[in-house]
């Protein structure tokens, strides 16, 4: 009877040591990734705990809300792909490669470590999705000027670090007030986001646009020099000036006068600014609905 309930013990511990040691490992992979909020990171993070437990090469992971797509390791054949979702809400798919088949026994383990990633994951998204909300100017949905200031200092850290160009183009609307005076405030609100709109399609997906303020924009345009960002300027001017706003029963147009500008040398953020906002002064000042450079 001693024997038997010594045995029993046995084995009551040895579960119980087992069930901790895998109560730990959740742990230890949660506080891990308590650490940060960016998703390269907590992919990171998962796969380098999880390694030991279920060995991989490479790593997927692809989140379309936040237009992520990332690759780390190196592709193998076999692979298990995991959609992640917490209620309604989708954290994006995670696709795990290796040289040989998982087993049922892994895919269950990972099953089970993948419930500490959607938690952080959530949070990611959630601050992510604050974080846009803070730098998103709502009337015209394009960038606000805090997301510019920001944006300014590290793509000019970055030209200067890797030799880049970067350019600014200062957008002025031209006689704004009179739109407002003439046809309403409400119109001048659809001018402005639709000025925005116009402005947003004839950008490349990596040049951002931003309202400075009031009835002025600014874009930003990576690893572009100023006689490019100039024939871009243009391109904005003439897409704006061809493009004919409906309100009610009203029909108008509207032009812009434009500044252009290239990081030097020497330049700081303000001294870039300047000069794209001085020469769209003076194409205010040759006549409204033009291009000039500084
Ligand atoms: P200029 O050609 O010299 O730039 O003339 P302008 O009339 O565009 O410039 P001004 O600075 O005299 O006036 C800008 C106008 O833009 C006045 C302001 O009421 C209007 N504005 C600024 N922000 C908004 C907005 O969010 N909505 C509307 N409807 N109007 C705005
Ligand atoms: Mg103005
Ligand atoms: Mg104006």
């Amino acid at each position: 009877m001693k024997e038997k309930s010594a045995e029993l013990a046995v084995v009551s511990n040895k579960s119980f040591e087992a069930s901790t040691a895998v109560n730990l490992h959740h742990y230890d992979i949660s506080s891990a990734l308590q650490t940060t909020l960016e998703f390269d990171e907590l992919i990171a993070i998962f796969c380098k705990k999880i390694q030991l437990t279920i060995p991989h090469n490479g790593v997927e992971y692809s989140n379309s809300e936040f237009d992520l797509e990332f690759k780390r390791g190196i592709f193998a054949r076999h692979s298990c792909t995991y959609a992640l979702k917490v209620e309604d809400q989708q954290l994006g798919e995670l696709k795990l490669m290796r040289s040989n088949r998982f087993s049922k026994d892994e895919l269950k383990m990972l099953e089970s470590l993948l419930c500490c990633l959607i938690y952080p994951l959530r949070n990611a998204s959630l601050f992510h999705k604050a974080l846009r909300m803070a730098y998103i100017d709502p009337l015209t949905k394009a960038n606000n000027r805090a997301a510019f200031i920001d944006g300014l200092q590290r793509e000019i850290k970055r030209a200067s670090r890797s030799s880049l160009n970067l350019s600014l183009i200062f957008v002025d609307l031209d006689h704004f007030k009179a739109i407002n005076d003439n046809y309403g405030h409400e119109c001048g609100d659809l001018a402005l986001a639709s000025a925005a709109a116009w402005m947003k399609d004839t950008l490349r997906g990596c040049d951002a646009i931003y309202r400075y303020g009031g009835e002025e924009f600014v874009v930003m345009l990576i690893d572009t020099n100023l006689d490019a960002a100039a024939l871009i300027a243009e391109r904005i001017r003439t897409d704006i000036e061809s493009h004919t706003l409906a309100y009610g029963m009203e029909v108008l147009n509207i032009t812009a006068s434009l500044g252009v500008s290239t990081l030097r040398g020497n330049d700081t953020g303000d001294t870039l600014i300047k000069r794209a906002d001085d020469a769209m002064y003076l194409a205010k000042k040759q006549g409204r609905n033009r291009v000039c450079v500084g």
